[in-house]
């Protein structure tokens, strides 16, 4: 079973993290790093060299020969270009290893491939990399070798951002400033910056990878676009935190020592609802962090996965009918010594600042409501959000008993006077522990959870960065801190006003919270009646990012100027349209390369079958007439839709662009792509599976 690992000495060993820097830089370079790290410092160039001289040779002890600038560009995946460390070769015909403080800091990748969203003509194709110094480098080692990787943000030569990592670094700023005004109004004079923390759960599935080759589908969009339900899906519960298969295991295990060896802290792992799904957990950590971290951890699930003669699929719905992937946001604030701001204690009636801080975390969910679910609009998320497994496309709040009872002590007096208790849980065995409960009972269904002390945004596709959801929420908590603060730094008497604010934002705000069950279809009624934004799609959600509402919001704080929301409005569409063209385009492929020849041999073998059994006698063949009447109906049914997607996707009017173009593809061609799937479905169910070109979800399943 090959050999143990020392835990405790593999976490980090492959990361440039504090302990290192401490071990091999002098004293003097390494406090000015840290204070560039805490306190954004501008970091000088003597300081660089000698940062990137130690950081080569320590990559190089760790095998690495090349470097290269990591970056999150707005396609979703991560980017980078590789360089040898190496110089031009000197007389005597070698090389020597080098690595300047220039190259550490800054690099110019061809921005002109990149998505820009109009921000930039091709023609100015350049780009900027810039070292994110307050996430960690790291050697990779895959079979290119070892490669230094830099985290950095990516701009354009006029400094707007091309990536997702630059605006999360503006809102951690952003909030940052806000919630320190915000505890300093609470007296707190020692924490030095409040953070939001995070920790991001990650879902996806496995396949068998043989299988994975045999499906266009999967290969070309990540999904399946045909395929019908096989007997058993999810419905006996039996897969969730169920025995993990030892061929899972051994993946998962694999793949927890990789993300160690970075620095990712990979803590829970189980079985999820569909059979072949599972989840990964870390421990939160700074945004900016755990977005990387969570890039890192997708790229080492996908590794590892071809290693063991399997894929990992991300996509949020490779499976229609079985539990799609997302990811669930963990997010907090917390200082710099260790205090979180959403902490409520054991009891929140009297925990001021607390009731403040989620009061005004109210009022910007529900002033910002559409944005925040832009920040999870995915070309693949529009068939999980509102499917009933994962949350509705409403945003509102789940707050639990607990609070929703302190939230209407303030509503109705004003004051809270008394927090519910969790009670004991008594089992009723005497052998078993008697302990107290939790005051408050999860919930499933809400898009945006508070558990315990922190909010949990479930909203995110398994394979979308974490960034914007992050971006969204920090802005628009320090835009209502801002307004908090503006108003309590000017109140003549400080506790009386923190009462009447709070009071005020639990009163005009409480049409956010529902605590409720948020697949009810009466729920959908009821959001609708208090006026909360329902965006069943990407392409509704995206018109969120450039209200004048939204402008105001990031130009406010920023995080983004008016042109950068134009152009990821832009992207958006783009993306949303290059998707379907892509999916539609597979579709028509499969139909003709493969169900259309497949069925047609079908109902040949049966057509012959029936003359055979006639020429025998009188024997009854109305069964197999049966079939074959059917057959050649579904046929004509699949020949009939596709011949309306194909002209729907051939129409695809070439002068539209951006919003109208997406909207072309939603509208026109989605529907024509569901008609063409119905009769390919129910041709599965009636065409020998040996004749079938493709393994079907059962195959793919329940055998990994
Ligand atoms: P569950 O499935 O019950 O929601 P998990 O253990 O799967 O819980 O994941 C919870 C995630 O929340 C973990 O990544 C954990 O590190 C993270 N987390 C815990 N406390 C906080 C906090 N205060 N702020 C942000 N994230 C947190
Ligand atoms: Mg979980």
């Amino acid at each position: 079973m090959g050999e143990y690992i020392n835990v405790v000495e593999t976490f980090g060993c492959d990361v440039f993290n504090d302990s290192v820097m401490q071990e091999r830089l002098p004293k003097k370079v390494y406090k000015e790093l840290k204070k560039t790290m805490e306190e954004g410092k501008e970091l000088s160039m003597e300081v660089a060299d000698v940062v990137a001289h130690e950081m080569k040779e320590w990559a190089i002890e760790k095998g690495a020969t090349h470097f290269s600038h990591w970056f999150q560009p707005l396609t979703g995946v991560t980017a980078e270009k590789h360089d040898a460390f190496i110089t031009a070769p000197m007389d005597n015909g070698k090389v020597l290893m080098s690595f300047s403080g220039k190259e550490l800091i800054k690099g110019e990748p061809d921005a002109s491939s990149f998505p820009s969203g109009g921000l930039r003509a091709t023609f100015e194709a350049r780009g900027y990399t810039t070292w994110d110094c307050t996430s960690p480098a790291f050697v990779r080692h895959d079979s290119a070798g070892g490669t230094l990787c830099i985290p950095t943000a990516f701009c354009s030569y006029t400094g707007e951002a091309l990536d997702q990592k630059t605006p999360l670094l503006r809102s951690m700023q952003a909030v940052n400033t806000q919630a320190l005004r915000l505890i300093r109004l609470f007296g707190n004079t020692t924490s030095k910056k409040v953070t939001p923390s995070v920790g991001a759960e990650q879902e996806y599935f496995l396949i068998d990878k043989e299988k994975w080759m045999q499906r266009k589908d999967l290969i070309y969009t990540g999904r399946t676009l045909f395929g019908a339900m096989p007997p058993k899906g999810q419905e006996m519960d039996d897969h969730y935190l169920g025995t993990i298969r030892q061929r899972v295991s051994a993946y998962m295990r694999e793949v927890n020592e990789e993300c160690w060896k970075l620095g990712v802290s990979a803590k829970t792992q189980h079985n999820e609802v569909a059979p072949a799904q599972h989840e990964l957990a870390p421990i939160y950590a700074p945004v900016n962090i755990a977005a990387d971290h969570n890039q890192i951890m997708m790229r080492i699930l996908k590794k590892v996965a071809s290693r063991h003669g399997m894929r990992c699929l991300l996509h949020e719905k490779p499976f229609a009918g079985l539990n799609g992937s997302g990811k669930h946001n963990n997010w907090s604030l917390t200082t710099d010594d260790g205090i979180n701001l959403l902490e409520p204690g054991k009891t929140p009636h009297e925990n001021v600042q607390f009731l403040l801080v989620l009061t005004c975390i109210l009022k910007a969910v529900d002033e910002h409501a559409d944005l925040l679910r832009e920040s999870a609009a995915d070309v693949g998320n529009d068939h999980r959000l509102g499917g009933n497994e994962a949350p509705p496309a409403v945003i509102s709040v789940f707050l639990g008993e607990q609070l929703q009872d302190v939230l209407e002590q303030l509503i109705s007096t004003g004051m809270a006077t008394h927090s519910k208790k969790g009670g004991m849980l008594e089992t009723g065995v005497k052998t078993l522990p008697d302990f107290m409960k939790d005051a408050t009972d999860r919930n499933r269904t809400s898009p945006f959870a508070f558990t315990g002390n922190k909010f949990e945004f479930r909203m995110v596709g398994s394979r979308d960065s974490i960034s914007s959801c992050n971006v969204v929420l920090n802005t628009i908590a320090a835009e209502v801190f801002k307004e908090a603060c503006d108003r309590l730094e000017a109140a003549p008497d400080f506790e009386l006003a923190v009462h009447d604010l709070i009071k005020e934002y639990a009163t005009e705000h409480q049409r956010i919270v529902f605590n409720g069950n948020g697949y009810a279809p009466e729920w959908e009624a009821e959001a609708k009646r208090r006026g909360l934004p329902h965006l069943p799609s990407m392409v509704d959600a995206i018109p969120a990012l450039t209200t004048e509402k939204s402008v105001n919001l990031f130009e406010n704080f920023g995080v983004f100027t008016r042109a950068e929301l134009e152009s990821r409005a832009e992207i958006q569409y783009e993306i949303y349209a290059k998707a379907i063209n892509i999916e539609a385009k597979t579709m028509i492929d499969i139909a003709t390369k493969q169900i259309i020849p497949a069925v047609i041999r079908y109902t040949t073998v049966l057509a012959e079958s029936i003359n055979a059994v006639r020429a025998v006698g009188s024997v009854d063949v109305s069964v197999q007439l049966d079939h074959l009447t059917k057959a050649s109906r579904l046929l004509k049914d699949v020949n009939t839709a596709m011949g309306t997607l194909k002209d729907l996707v051939a129409k695809i009017p070439a002068n539209i662009e951006g919003r109208e173009r997406a909207v072309y593809c939603r509208e026109a061609i989605v529907p024509a792509m569901e008609a063409l799937r119905r009769p390919v479905d129910e041709l599965e169910m009636i065409v020998d599976k040996e004749m079938w070109p493709m393994p079907s979800y059962g195959d793919m399943i329940f055998e990994v």
